[in-house]
């Protein structure tokens, strides 16, 4: 049973029943989901959690209601592994990856649509729907097909080939918009008010779709053995990752599930869309929108809805933000799967790259636990390492020039 109430404004606090509303009557501020946490404390315990299924779910009763059942392919519960190959390259103590990239359309975005698309058919909506970067599109286009419903997902219209390919092969209708995301972002916002029966699950489905990313913070809990980590590194996009996950250690630290204080969170973004990360480097206290140019397609959101909220997060607990080149991204894809042998897409390398960054200049402790997540899978971004990952030698069918192959690159003593 959920502890959810309702809906509550993030800027004025005003309350709303838990319909199909985002935003707030008196101030258009947008609105989040609120629980009865006196309620839940004692009723919802390690015991009873840990009685859950293995998945998501098994934190139902702090997420939004799912109805009869919920939309789910079995996100979350995804692996949070000791990094300790990777940790002594980057000189910290205790390094752990929550891998995300092993959710059910390989990236977290599972963990969201899950939510947003319970909470869409509790309501009556028939058409899942979505803004995206690539693997929201991809995530409610696999979901909506589970539940039978059609889809409409829209996104950049040069995006990579494989995340168009995977958008698409559920069989929804796919729009490749000529234009960035903020461009795709827009047009929804339009098509929300033309389709009041649609559910957007990022723009009127909002709320929803954001406590999923809470269920990040409650694995790492659980998996740390009911405790807290130092330190949590989190790529940002539109930052309701990043807000989520700060709200989820905070709602167990108030149950009383894990000991405080929660953690000190960093955001990791790509210098070539660094808009969060850039207000927060010079003290602004508004996020100014950028054109988005870099590799890392599915953090490429040049005015965030959310980043407000990141620069607050990060302000009040000491944090930082990372903003790393395309080059750093690629060597941390492939630093990452040398040493611990996880693929990540683009997103993973700014993560991976971010903490060495925030480490040089000092802002993350060495000596303190860290987590990193690990939010998508490589074989979504293949188009930017094909190039460089490549045979070592390609050679005849031949002992002879196998073994001279294998002499060139020092794996037999040269003769
Ligand atoms: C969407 C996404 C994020 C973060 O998204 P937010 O909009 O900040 O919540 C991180 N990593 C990947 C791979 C994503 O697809
Ligand atoms: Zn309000």
């Amino acid at each position: 049973m959920t502890f959810a109430t309702g809906l509550i404004c993030r800027e004025c606090g005003a309350t709303y029943p838990a319909l199909a509303r985002y935003a707030c009557d008196f101030c258009f501020g947008p609105l989040e989901v609120s629980y009865d946490l006196d309620a839940a404390k004692g009723a919802v315990t390690r015991e009873s959690i840990e009685r859950g299924p293995l998945s998501m779910w098994r934190y139902a009763d702090l997420l939004p209601d799912p109805g009869d059942a919920p939309a789910d392919l079995g996100a979350g519960w995804t692996p949070l592994r000791r990094a300790t190959r990777l940790a002594e390259v980057l000189g910290v103590r205790e390094l752990w990856l929550k891998d995300d990239t092993r959710n059910p359309t390989g990236s977290f975005k599972d963990r969201v649509v899950s939510v947003a698309l319970s909470s869409a058919r509790r309501l009556g909506f028939t058409t899942a729907a979505c803004a995206s970067t690539g693997n929201l599109a991809t995530s409610v286009a696999a979901h909506a097909a589970a539940i039978g419903w059609p889809s409409v997902t829209i996104i950049p219209s040069d995006l990579e080939k494989s995340k168009i390919a995977m958008a698409a092969i559920f069989g929804g209708t796919v729009l490749g918009v000529e234009g960035n995301y903020d461009d795709v972002n827009r047009l929804c916002v339009e098509l929300v008010a033309e389709h009041e029966d649609w559910a957007f699950v990022n723009v009127n489905l909002r709320p929803y779709y954001a406590e999923g990313s809470k269920t990040l913070a409650f694995e790492i809990a659980e998996q740390l053995g009911w405790r807290a980590p130092d330190q949590v590194v989190v790529p940002v996009a539109s930052g309701s990752q990043l807000t989520k996950v700060a709200k989820g250690f905070e709602e167990f630290v108030t149950l009383g599930l894990i000991d405080g204080p929660a953690p000190v969170l960093f955001g990791a973004q790509a210098e070539g869309c660094s808009p969060v990360a850039t207000a927060f480097r010079s003290g602004a206290d508004v996020v100014t929108p950028q054109r988005p140019h870099t590799i890392a397609r599915s953090l490429a959101i040049g005015n965030p809805a959310d980043g407000l909220y990141v620069l607050d997060e990060l302000r009040a607990h000491g944090g930082d933000c990372g903003s790393v080149p395309d080059s750093d991204v690629l060597e941390c894809i492939s630093l990452l799967a040398r040493t611990e042998g996880i693929f990540a897409e683009t997103a993973g390398g700014v993560t991976i790259a971010s903490l060495r960054q925030m480490l040089d200049r000092g802002t993350i402790d060495p000596d303190r636990s860290i987590v990193a997540i690990i939010s998508g899978h490589g074989l979504k971004t293949l188009d930017a390492i094909v190039e460089t990952a490549t045979v070592s030698s390609t050679i005849s069918p031949s002992l002879a020039d196998a073994e001279e192959a294998l002499r060139f690159h020092q794996l037999v003593a040269a003769s």
